[in-house]
């Protein structure tokens, strides 16, 4: 297809993404949505063809739209318009999240519905607590003046936990926003299975906490953006399955 070349990296690395995502069982059917602005054109975005379940997304069959939704340029498939509402809402007021992913995972999805959301009860918990923003839940999030309250309630953070329904992740890069849902959906796994086990949690106090997020860089890969490796080993990971995300 043609595309200039920093669209065609784009395009590369969300379809990796959407494969990566439904190996890992974060896909939901043809639903939810991973979005990314397209560098090198104000006002682009791809996001997944409506239809298609994750397996089936490649380079070329992911869609560009505008802000609003609308198909850029021509696509044999539909877009998901009224998903894609607060992805475009985030996109249009939050210069720097170039990448945006909403799930409905079992587990983060029975963490946003408890009361309490995530408790600091286990080791990648402690990557989130006092970093989360919470948004009580309207009903199916399509209506454009729920934007507002969804902007006001992320506040300075970037990721949103739909309370009853299930995380929105909003980062810098793709990889940064994959290796946060990473964490995110394992802290989410963890406490499932803590809190199922009918005896009480051990809770890690503020002050744990607080040296686990300042130590956290040191985690890093040397020399690294955040996410950067984790990403591309799941991509050779993927590749290993089947190459046809490239096509
Ligand atoms: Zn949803």
């Amino acid at each position: 297809m043609e595309c200039s070349e920093a669209e065609w990296q784009a395009r590369l690395d969300l379809a990796a993404c959407y494969r990566i995502f439904d190996l890992l069982g974060w896909s939901e059917s043809v639903y939810n949505h991973i979005s990314v602005k397209v560098p090198d054109e104000e006002g682009a975005f791809l996001i997944n063809p409506y239809g298609l379940l994750y397996s089936e997304v490649t380079a070329s069959n992911l869609v560009k739209i505008d802000i609003d939704g609308n198909i850029i340029g021509s696509s044999r498939y539909p877009v998901n318009k009224a998903g894609f509402t607060q992805h475009a809402y985030f996109h249009r007021h939050l210069h720097w999240a170039n990448a945006i992913c909403h799930v409905h995972t079992t587990a983060s999805m029975a963490v946003c519905s408890l009361e309490e959301g995530l408790l600091p009860i286990n080791f990648y918990a402690c990557n989130f607590i006092g970093r989360l923003a919470y948004h009580d839940f309207e009903g199916v999030t399509v209506r454009p003046e729920e934007g507002a309250r969804l902007l006001a309630n992320l506040d300075d953070k970037n990721i949103l936990m739909l309370r009853n329904h299930g995380p929105v992740v909003l980062a810098p890069t793709l990889p940064s926003m994959f290796v946060q849902m990473w964490a995110l959906q394992r802290a989410c796994e963890i406490q499932v299975a803590t809190l199922s086990m009918g005896r009480p949690a051990n809770f890690i106090s503020d002050d744990v906490v607080a040296v686990h997020q300042r130590d956290l860089k040191e985690v890093r890969v040397p020399g690294t953006v955040p996410g950067a490796t984790d990403f591309a080993a799941w991509v050779r990971r993927i590749d290993r399955i089947d190459r046809s995300w490239r096509d």
